[in-house]
């Protein structure tokens, strides 16, 4: 049975990942500190012989007993208002964290991956984004903090893989959406739905020109699981290139949820940026992988799952 350790495990992406390995029939551990997470997440699987949950900071010296044969390391404030929020834990869980899991994986000999982000293009200049693209941060900006922390989590996995020879994997994550994100985690599509649910107005940020790609969760994992299993240690988008504006979304949500909501104009945050769409031409010919899930069909099922949450989870504007 095939040993993985996952951390960020109780967040979103982490959450469907666990699902995903425990069906492939692995050992999973998780870890997690809570931080943006919700136990509510993996609670389903507390039950299960193959899973063990670790409550634990990353950035602190990381033991596990036993064999690993795969650390993926999802563990990071990953919505804007979380990471302008808490700043330094932003920086400290991609540099000092990543550092201590490619130490684990060194002394464990398993193989490691990162969940790096379209972020690290920053607002880009090349569009569509290819991997080829070296991005266009602000290192002092507000975002700088989760962008540097996850481009500085690249050199160090790749400097890991050159130097130490440990065999790698390095996945650009696109938007992703779908159940299991936190009503209040400022993103776009939770932001919406609950503004929708509540009968408030939906916020468009700007003019809402910008453009963002959303990909549907269970599309990510499958390309997430693929480029684990390949033999490609090279940086790799995963993302949705079906690209949409903000107001044509927030326009789409309007009408998916059947409300009468406007739409209001606030200020676009500093250095968002103002188009994203993956290349992903690597992901289709190396791992054979393309989105299946169209964005109708993912938003109807995240919006089910918004309105599951009960009355007060939906009130809920503290996190
Ligand atoms: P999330 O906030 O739902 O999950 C992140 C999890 O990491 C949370 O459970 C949190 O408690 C945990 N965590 C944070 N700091 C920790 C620490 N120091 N020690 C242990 N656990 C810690 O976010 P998500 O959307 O699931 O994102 C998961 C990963 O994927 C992140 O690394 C993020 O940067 C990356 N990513 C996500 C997206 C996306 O669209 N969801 C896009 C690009 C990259
Ligand atoms: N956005 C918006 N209204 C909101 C929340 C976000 O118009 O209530 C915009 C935001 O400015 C950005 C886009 O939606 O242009 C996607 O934002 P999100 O935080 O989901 O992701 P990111 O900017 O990290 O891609």
């Amino acid at each position: 049975m095939k040993r993985v350790l996952i951390t960020g495990a109780a967040g979103f992406l982490g959450s469907h990942l666990c699902d995903r390995f425990i069906q492939e029939g692995c050992h999973v551990i998780a870890m997690d500190n809570m931080i943006t997470g919700d136990l509510k997440n993996i609670e389903h699987l507390f039950h299960l012989k193959n899973f063990e949950f670790y409550n634990h900071d990353v950035t602190t010296f990381v033991h596990v007993p036993g064999d690993l044969d795969y650390i993926l390391h999802f563990a990071s404030p990953a919505s804007p208002i979380d990471y302008l929020k808490i700043p330094i834990q932003t920086l400290k869980v991609g540099a000092l964290g990543t550092h201590n899991l490619l130490g684990l994986a060194k002394e464990k000999n398993a193989r490691f991956m990162i969940a790096s982000t379209s972020e690290i293009y920053g607002d880009p200049l090349v569009h569509p984004q290819t991997e080829e693209y070296y991005g266009n941060v602000n290192t002092i900006g507000p975002r700088g903090v989760y962008d540097e922390a996850k481009r500085f989590q690249e050199s160090i996995t790749m400097a890991y893989h050159r130097f130490h020879g440990l065999d790698t994997r390095i996945v650009r994550i696109f938007n992703t959406y779908g159940p299991r994100m936190r009503l209040n985690d400022g993103r776009v599509i939770p932001a919406f739905m609950g503004q929708a649910l509540r009968g408030e107005d939906l916020t468009v940020f700007g003019d809402g020109s910008q453009t963002r790609s959303f990909c549907f969760v269970e599309d990510e994992i499958e390309g997430i699981y693929r480029l684990l299993m390949s033999d490609y240690t090279m940086p790799m988008n995963i993302g949705n290139p079906h690209e949409i504006t903000i107001k044509d979304f927030a326009e789409e949500i309007i009408k998916l949820t059947g409300t009468d909501q406007k739409i209001i104009y606030k200020p676009l945050p500093k250095d968002d940026p103002m188009q994203r769409q993956p290349d992903i031409s690597k992901a289709k010919e190396i791992l054979g992988w393309e989105p299946k899930v169209g964005r109708e069909e993912g938003m109807k099922k995240t919006f089910d799952y918004f309105k599951s949450l009960t009355q007060d989870e939906l009130t809920k504007t503290e996190h």
